[in-house]
């Protein structure tokens, strides 16, 4: 793993392509609350789910279908006959009633609020994810489009749209374009944040004068308002290869479009070599936010271990939050939950370097995001919907591939 390569530049990459339509679909139900039951017929486009809470965006199906299966956090739909849902006219409003609008066609509307600075991220969020680069450059209108829309939300005053130098960033609208180093973790928003701030602010925070939203995410919304129809899609980076990929597509489907072949002992992660969340299986379907698909052979090297911790502090020389990463993994691996908060563990933004770079190959990162869940249930802040073992589980790897 020594010679990773932390960079962030995406050369000239292909068109975006489509993938193949898949014969079933799994839909994630983390965080929503199901309206349909088993032996319901739908048709692309009908609601299956209502967000819960006032930020997280509804859910619909891709294509049509039966409704085979419910459980707590999946919804699988076996494709069948069937057409799709006649468009709806966009919302002409602005504020509130548009970002209600907006969640009731899919969209995540979290970083909807106003502030008087809106930040366009499009920095890739991890290296070997260029999904960013066929958008800033083919779909101009629809970012425009996605742009235009949010502010009527957002009553921003200034605009900013942040890439790794050396990445495209044509200017579009009245955004002004600044520049990050082309280096990891450079893309994750509290560092973005930092850039063009100059201030910190606390990962899943919302400042006060500013909010940030990815470029993927501008896209989604210009879909929405050029369609009429739902959020069903997601774009991803799949074996160096962009992709339009229908929510609730089964990971193997799409690893074998790839021409990848998972061996016994891999694992497909559902995201970025370093902070991505690996695959329970390749029945697993893709979420809205699924950014890559990133196969970690068994030979790479990549496997966590028990180890104690010895305290060699290589962790905190590489974390960009100047925590202590080896001591938070202490009092999650003890179940000392609590102390973690002495040890900073909110200000942790999820790189994924500390794991990385550990001596002892500890799973550092599952440990922060074990503690992070166990610490969001004492504060009773929300109920989780993966019950801590399996999201563990889940996070440490152990895909039965
Ligand atoms: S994942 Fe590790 S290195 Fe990254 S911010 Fe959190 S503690 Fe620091
Ligand atoms: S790098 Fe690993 S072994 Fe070293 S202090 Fe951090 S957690 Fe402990």
């Amino acid at each position: 793993m020594s010679d990773f390569n932390f960079s962030l530049l995406c050369g000239e990459t292909g068109p975006l392509t489509t993938s193949s339509r898949p014969d079933r679909l799994r839909l994630s139900m983390e965080g929503l609350t199901p309206i349909l039951g088993v032996g319901e017929q739908v048709l692309a486009g009908t609601k299956v789910a209502v967000g819960n809470g006032p930020d997280k965006g509804d859910l619909h199906a891709p294509l049509a279908g039966t409704i085979l299966e419910l459980e707590p956090h999946s919804m699988f739909i076996e494709m069948g006959s069937g057409g799709k849902l006649a468009p709806v006219t966009p919302c002409v409003e602005g504020g509130d009633p548009l970002r209600q609008w907006l969640k009731s066609m899919g969209m995540d509307v979290g970083a909807l609020y106003k502030a008087s600075t809106l930040i366009i991220n499009g920095v890739p969020p991890e290296p070997g994810i260029s999904a960013f680069e066929p958008l800033l450059r083919d779909y101009r209108k629809t970012l425009e489009l996605g742009l235009e829309t949010i502010r009527k939300v957002i009553e921003p005053t200034k605009m900013f749209l942040v890439a790794a130098k050396g990445n495209r960033a044509n200017a579009f609208a009245n955004c002004t374009v600044a520049h990050v180093p082309p280096v990891y973790p450079n893309g994750l928003d509290p560092l973005v944040y930092k850039a063009i701030l100059k201030q910190e602010v606390l990962p899943g925070s919302r400042p006060k004068n500013a909010t940030i939203l990815s470029v993927r995410e501008l896209y989604a919304v210009g879909r929405v308002m050029e369609t009429g129809r739902p959020v069903t899609e997601t774009v991803m980076t799949i074996g160096g290869q962009n992709r339009l990929v229908r929510v609730g597509t089964p990971v193997g489907l799409l690893a074998a479009e790839a021409g990848v072949q998972v061996q016994p002992g891999d694992r497909a992660v559902l995201g970025g070599p370093l902070r991505g969340l690996a695959a329970v299986n390749l029945e697993q379907g893709v979420d809205k936010d699924t950014y890559g698909l990133t196969l970690m052979r068994r030979e790479a090297g990549f496997e966590t271990t028990d180890n104690f911790c010895l305290g060699c502090g290589a962790c905190e020389r590489h974390c960009p939050a100047r925590i202590m990463p080896g001591m938070i993994s202490r009092c999650a691996e003890f179940k000392q939950f609590e102390r973690a908060e002495a040890y900073h563990i909110h200000s942790c933004m999820e790189c994924g370097l500390c794991g990385y770079w550990c001596t002892a190959q500890r799973p550092l990162l599952q440990y922060i995001r074990l503690a992070k869940y166990e610490l969001a249930l004492l504060a009773g802040a929300h109920a989780p919907d993966t019950p801590p073992d399996d999201k563990l589980k889940e996070q440490t790897g152990d895909t039965p591939c």
